[in-house]
């Protein structure tokens, strides 16, 4: 499995760029950063387009990558998510105000985005991987995602609080390469991160005790404005296999 960082942080600022990593060729996690990354060729691979939560952050993109599509005449994507997901990518934007409804066009039986609803807990394959959604706590509905090719898997958390459920799903994997967990905001700033549902180096720190596995530990959504000290309180943490991702890492499992 290759993981290609297209977008790691939890804001938008010159060299910082949202959320999105790009799985093998065909399956993208999160749509924060595509349209500006991926050439026309590599987002008219895409099939699969799989959505943690509707947040503007990590779905944005979608727009974008449906408009080139239809113009270039590619044959468009999938899009998954927990169904409140689905639903507010629907309501809030494909609907012919904020976008085109790309799930209409250029016709209803031939559109550029298919929606496929997928329930929390329940597993869909795609590109000959299983992917797995997991409620997490954001302040949307959020499912953390666990993909697995049979050699290898990994989690992402999403963007979340503390959890449990999808840390417990993590340690049950006995194929388990890696994980990456989100840390949008410093210690100092605890209050904020509780408010908002996200999560600190400090709080970053006990969901890893909760996996009971040694694997290497990938962060990102960290927020712009609070790079250096969140990094910096990371290190303080002597974790071992720990790394913030960059951006265009690309990681082989
Ligand atoms: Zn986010
Ligand atoms: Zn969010």
């Amino acid at each position: 499995m290759k993981i290609r960082v297209l977008g790691c942080h939890g804001g938008e600022l010159p060299k910082y760029r949202t959320t999105s990593f790009l799985i093998n060729k065909r399956i993208l996690l999160d749509a924060g950063s595509v349209t500006g990354v991926l050439g026309l060729k590599e987002q008219l691979a895409l099939e699969h387009v799989i959505l943690t939560h509707a947040h503007a952050d990590h779905s944005r993109d979608t727009l974008f990558l449906a408009d080139n599509i239809i113009g270039a005449g590619g044959k468009g994507f999938t899009m998954y998510g927990l169904p409140s997901v689905v639903t507010d990518v629907r309501q809030h934007l494909l609907n012919w105000h904020i976008w085109p409804d790309f799930t209409e066009l250029p016709d209803k039986n031939n559109p550029v985005i298919t929606m496929n609803a997928v329930e929390n807990g329940k597993t869909v394959v795609m590109d000959g991987m299983e992917v797995t959604l997991c409620t997490v706590d954001h302040t949307v509905p959020a499912a953390g995602i666990i993909l697995d090719d049979g050699k290898a898997s990994v989690v992402f958390s999403s963007d979340t609080a503390p959890t449990d459920r999808l840390w417990k799903l993590a340690s049950e994997k006995n194929n388990l390469k890696a994980v990456f967990i989100e840390c949008s905001y410093p210690d100092g700033q605890e209050h904020l991160a509780r408010l908002s549902k996200h999560l600190t180096p400090a709080l970053v720190r006990s969901e890893i005790k909760k996996i009971g596995k040694d694997v290497p530990v990938y962060i990102y959504h960290v927020k712009p404005q609070f790079y250096r000290q969140i990094l910096h309180e990371l290190k303080q943490l002597h974790i071992k296999h720990m790394e913030a991702v960059k951006l265009n890492q690309v990681i082989t499992l």
